[in-house]
């Protein structure tokens, strides 16, 4: 008895000492965090945030010397009045230093119950610093981003285009001519497996940054756009010296990748106000005091550019951005109040026309605007949602239906004049080509992580093809502009695409189809036809597509096809046959999605699993619980560099961490490189 007496004393003594040790705010934050590295002079915003019990009050140190806050009222419980509930937040907008070298960031939150202290030591980079010997400026950057394309698509893409005779590649792909390649690693600020937002952010503002989230750091904030921010290179550049955006990619544009390069927001998935930002941040009349000098904006997504009035508009005032904070208007010079900002019922495609850009919604319109003199500005939006994937493009153009569908994707997708991403990597340089003062271009070959996200290897071969015929628009205008640098590479790996050998079966693609369904075939026991019908070893031997006039295969059921494994795989069933309609793209309107809707009524799949084709195949228990397709994996991917002018290529030869890509970038740019030598870089 006394014994239980004292154990509950020792308990009360326990949970008096966890209150005295919780007084002061907890979950205390300082952004930029440890480790973060800047430009001199590159814009970031810092923030300290905790939990506490009101009225809060804060002060914040730069190398020891006191700073003061843009927003966060002290001695009071709202703080910044843009602090999500029960979370207190002070600020500074805008920030930036100009000495290179260490500093230290320190910050005290109060609270009525005592103070947190944190601390953050971050680097500023010179990129001015020019080392020895002549230099040479890169003016135009060209990110071509294909998005979570790893080695083994880069080597499916060149086994189809080209095939292998007697051990030696018939041919090499555009990007694996480019002189200097090496590896990145990929991971965000909180995983080793990033998505697409801090995956393209990390190389355009040398940040990470978490999942999701693009050109900010993390904060609990009331709308995901009041997020710190952190300059973009397409930012810097702009205001430092005048040039110009643009984006092209065949994803719906409100997506991550192309966001990443000119929108601050903590949530990827609010589009719009991420196209909102992509003109109210334009700096339409070239002022040069924020904004990125957005030209050229082309891909899909034409649903968040229609008032929410019309049909298949998927703009909401939930998923927009109004009001910005009043010092996140000064601290980064923006326009007051755009016109119409965070209004379902905007139209952006008038918006963006009243502020001089050409408007086209087919190929057919784009090729006009783009036949003679170029327009000085240009906006494309070829599908409601996502644009189609490339072999469903070419089909319409041949105007030869896939083996077992009915219809071309594009109609059913309502778009059935789309441009190819080269025809749109070659609008958009003859749009940018006109400023004299340089250009920032990226080009985003978005359905190369799609498709294999669905583990359709066929299309995403067919991605990776139309993908490197943009890197090889790249490339020729880099030699005919100078002075310019392309970069090829990925923000991630995903599906873990493997090569595992060819199809070998005697009869070849007709006896596949003939087999007896494997679908029931489930004890390990038994062996299903279809794995029988994997050749591996010498029995892959050297498959051999037909390639046609317009560069892509006749077609991708071949007798010896290349067969492809997913080693980040969910459940699904393997039929090794081509997919004649892709599964329903995530990124459509809302009346386009589920089983329901307009694509699944017409038989389209939800998810891989579902999709006919695959019925009669052998089923494959997949890694991951509740998925329904495959995901990015941690491997680094390759990165290949080609320059004009001068030899900015060496730099990215060797490991690197894909923050490491933005300093390289603006060292070329701002410090200059040795010039190259009179004749563009020979790669024998
Ligand atoms: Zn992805």
């Amino acid at each position: 008895m006394k014994l239980k007496v004292f154990s509950r004393l020792l308990a009360m003594v326990a949970a008096l000492a966890a209150v005295a040790a919780n007084a002061a705010p907890g979950s205390v934050t300082l952004v930029p965090s440890d480790g973060a590295r800047f430009l001199v002079h590159q814009r970031f915003d810092i923030r300290v945030e905790g939990q506490g019990t009101g009225p809060y009050s804060a002060k914040l140190w730069i190398d020891g010397h006191r700073a003061t806050f843009t927003s966060g009222t002290q001695g009071t419980t709202t703080t910044d009045g843009i602090s999500a509930s029960g979370w207190a937040g002070f600020n500074q907008r805008g920030s930036s230093l100009t000495q290179k070298g260490w500093h230290t960031l320190t910050a005290e939150l109060s609270d009525a119950t005592g103070t947190t202290t944190t601390t953050s030591r971050i680097q500023v980079i010179d990129p001015f610093d020019a080392g020895k010997g002549e230099r040479k400026l890169t003016k135009n950057i060209v990110i071509m981003l294909g998005d979570g394309m790893g080695v083994a698509h880069r080597t499916a893409a060149r086994l189809v285009r080209y095939g292998v005779n007697a051990g030696n590649p018939n041919g090499r792909l555009e990007m694996e001519q480019f002189p200097g390649t090496g590896l990145v690693s990929t991971h965000s600020l909180n995983s080793i497996i990033t998505d697409s937002a801090p995956g393209m952010a990390c190389y355009t503002t040398g940040n990470h940054a978490f999942n999701g989230q693009e050109g900010v750091y993390p904060a609990h904030v009331t709308n995901p756009f009041f997020a710190p921010r952190v300059e973009y290179l397409a930012e810097y550049l702009h205001r430092t010296k005048g040039t110009s955006l643009g984006l092209v990619s065949s994803a719906d544009l409100e997506d991550a990748t192309p966001a990443a390069n000119a929108v601050h927001t903590a949530n990827r998935n609010n589009g719009t106000g991420i196209v909102d930002q992509y003109l109210d941040e334009s700096d339409p009349s070239n002022s040069k005091a924020y904004g990125t000098g957005l030209r050229v904006l082309l891909g899909g997504g034409r649903r968040w550019f229609l008032p929410s009035t019309t049909l298949y508009s998927s703009r909401t005032a939930g998923t927009g951005y109004a009001g910005l904070p009043a010092d996140l208007i000064t601290g980064w010079n923006l326009p007051a109040t755009p016109a119409g900002q965070g209004s379902p019922t905007r139209d952006l495609i008038a918006g963006f026309k009243g502020t001089g850009f050409a408007y086209a919604s087919s190929n057919t319109e784009l090729n006009a605007l783009v036949g003679g003199q170029a327009p000085e500005k240009l906006l494309g939006l070829f599908g409601y949602g996502n644009m189609n994937v490339a072999l469903d493009k070419i089909a319409k153009r041949r105007g030869v239906l896939p083996a077992d569908a009915s219809t071309f994707a594009v109609d059913d997708y309502m778009a059935p004049d789309q441009p190819m991403l080269d025809e749109m990597a070659e609008a958009a340089f003859k749009v940018l080509s006109r400023n004299h003062d340089g250009f920032v271009l990226m080009i985003e070959g978005a359905h190369i992580d799609k498709q294999s996200h669905l583990m359709d290897a066929d299309r995403a071969i067919g991605e990776t093809l139309e993908f490197d015929r943009a890197v090889g628009v790249a490339r020729r205008w880099a030699d005919k502009l100078g002075d310019t640098t392309v970069l090829v590479l990925a923000d991630h790996e995903c599906s873990g695409f493997s090569l595992i050998g060819a199809l070998s079966l005697s009869g070849g693609i007709s006896a596949l189809k003939s087999l007896p369904s494997d679908s029931a075939s489930l004890s390990p026991s038994v062996i299903p036809a279809r794995q029988n019908a994997v050749g591996t070893y010498d029995f892959a031997g050297f498959p051999s597509y037909q390639i046609l006039a317009d560069g892509y295969p006749a077609t991708m059921d071949i007798d010896n096809k290349v067969l492809v494994g997913f080693g980040a795989n969910s459940d699904r069933y393997e039929s090794w046959l081509s997919k004649p309609t892709p599964v329903i793209d995530s990124l459509l309107p809302s009346a386009f999605k589920g089983s329901g809707g307009i694509l699944g009524q017409k038989g389209y799949a939800t998810i891989p699993e579902l999709r006919s084709i695959d019925k009669d195949g052998f089923f494959i228990r997949g890694h991951l619980n509740g998925e329904g397709q495959a995901v990015h994996t941690a491997a680094d991917i390759p990165v290949s560099a080609y320059s004009t002018g001068n030899k900015a290529w060496l730099r990215f030869i060797g490991s690197q961490r894909n923050t490491d890509v933005f300093f390289k970038l603006m060292k070329a740019a701002l410090g200059g490189d040795a010039p190259a030598d009179e004749n563009p870089e020979e790669v024998e």
